[in-house]
């Protein structure tokens, strides 16, 4: 494995340097593997699958942070070197499978490698993510993530997941919108038992600030079509969403 002590950006903030209503994360924004620590063994298919990032949402993320004018904390690294999404001592952290994928890269890592990554990838995630709050001082916290649409050869039918942990206000009043007809369900297709929630609790539920997952389905943000009409049903029920709690977004349809 090799190693580098020469640091990588590992994350990039976009959007207003000021104070702003909501602040807007992207863990799996990136599917770039950085020298440092080589290409784990994948081939370029794998490197460019859903197992290494999450497709479209960074463009869908970056949308509603330009319209709403509000911060957005995107990670610039595959999920398969580090994921953001998950606290350093949680196995798929680095994982060594990702559904179909074997991650030879990330097989028998030592203590020192596992630190080298989470020192290269999450802490500055982790202080990105703190120093846009102080900014910002956000009144809610949205994550925006893709899923794919076939999982262990099975395809799913929901287009757009609403996750949330213990806090479930903001989730509670996402999903009581009008999502016009689409298929919209609470914590699927997964949930706080996938460890999938670590960023809402870490950055929103111990701050006291509402906050939600968002999950769509990545064959909705493959054309720039069918991703505004997405963009546009969210930009809008997590407006209503949001007026609900006091928190008013600038530009939201
Ligand atoms: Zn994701």
């Amino acid at each position: 494995m090799r190693q580098s002590g020469a640091p990588i950006e590992a994350v990039k903030t976009l959007g207003p340097d000021g104070p702003a209503p909501v602040l807007l994360l992207c863990e799996h924004a990136s599917n770039a593997f950085p020298d440092a620590f080589g290409t784990l063994g994948l081939d370029a298919a794998t490197r460019t699958s859903h197992a290494a990032w999450d497709p479209g949402a960074l463009a869908l993320a970056a949308r509603l942070s330009s319209a709403w004018s509000v911060p957005l904390v995107h990670g610039t690294v595959s999920r398969l070197v580090y994921d953001c999404n998950r606290p350093p001592d949680a196995p798929d952290a680095i994982p060594v499978k990702s559904e179909l994928h074997e991650i030879p890269g990330n097989r028998d890592l030592t203590e020192a490698a596992r630190a080298a990554r989470v020192a290269a990838v999450y802490t500055p995630f982790v202080a990105a993510v703190d120093a846009a709050v102080a900014r910002a001082a956000p009144q809610a916290i949205v994550t925006i993530h893709s899923f794919t649409p076939v999982y262990f050869g099975k395809p799913r039918s929901v287009e757009i997941g609403i996750l949330y942990d213990r806090d479930t206000q903001l989730a509670d009043a996402l999903l009581s919108e009008d999502w016009g007809g689409r298929e919209v369900r609470g914590n699927e297709p997964y949930g706080p038992q996938d460890g999938v929630t670590h960023s809402l609790k870490l950055h929103g539920v111990a701050r006291g600030l509402p906050n939600a997952m968002i999950e769509v389905r990545n064959d909705l943000l493959d054309d720039p079509v069918s991703r505004e009409a997405v963009f546009r049903l969210i930009s809008r029920n997590l407006a209503h969403a949001l007026d609900r709690f006091g928190i008013g977004l600038e530009g939201a349809l």
